[in-house]
């Protein structure tokens, strides 16, 4: 059975955690520490094929780190995660999180983005998969449908738009990497 690594990146708070966790074991996590970081397994079957993920949940990525860099050197396929919703923020995470705008979370994504293009050097065709998360708030804040899918366009990335809380779409993400991984 082949076996494939996964990271998923993306600005504090922005739901890596909960998506993951739903992914792997079909629960929402409400409260999670940010600071916590692991590896997750899942054996999947897919199009006839059995393939396990071995999926990285990284944290406390605000800034580009050394860290990261490892992570990225290591990983053959990309879950780019950002929240299309501003909110408050909850009491439970904020402490830890500082509080980043919508906008702020999909600067992340393209910086991230092009930070792996530079550490894998001159590989064009990279399993990614663009997620913006927390599908299940609605705000007026929102940062119009229109222009997120414009940018994923640019980039040329599949892009999905889920919720961890309410279990949408959340397979689709990481069913989509996996056929891209298949490819390589
Ligand atoms: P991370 O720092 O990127 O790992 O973010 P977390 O996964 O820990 O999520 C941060 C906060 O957003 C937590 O309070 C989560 O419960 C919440 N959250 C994550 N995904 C969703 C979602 O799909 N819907 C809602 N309503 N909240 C979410
Ligand atoms: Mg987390």
């Amino acid at each position: 059975m082949r076996k494939f690594n996964v990271v998923v990146l993306g600005a504090g708070g922005v739901g890596k955690s909960a998506l993951t966790v739903r992914y792997i074991r079909d629960v929402f996590i409400d409260y999670y520490d940010p600071t916590i970081e692991e590896e997750y397994r899942r054996t999947v079957k897919l199009d006839g094929e059995l393939s396990t993920l071995e999926i990285l949940d990284t944290a406390g990525a605000e800034q580009f780190t050394s860290l990261n860099e490892v992570y990225i050197k290591a990983g053959l396929g990309f879950v780019l995660v950002f929240r299309r919703v501003n909110e408050l923020p909850s009491p439970t995470w904020s402490y830890f999180v500082p509080s980043l705008t919508q906008e702020a979370s999909l600067k992340e994504v393209d910086h991230l983005r092009q930070q792996i293009y530079r550490i894998k050097g001159g590989d064009t065709d990279i399993p990614i998969v663009v997620v913006g998360t927390k599908l299940d708030l609605v705000n007026e804040r929102e940062v119009q449908k229109g222009k997120i899918q414009d940018l994923a366009n640019r980039w040329e990335h599949p892009f999905y738009e889920t919720s961890a809380k309410r279990n949408w779409h959340v397979s689709d993400v990481f069913e989509d990497l996996l056929r891209q991984m298949r490819k390589r």
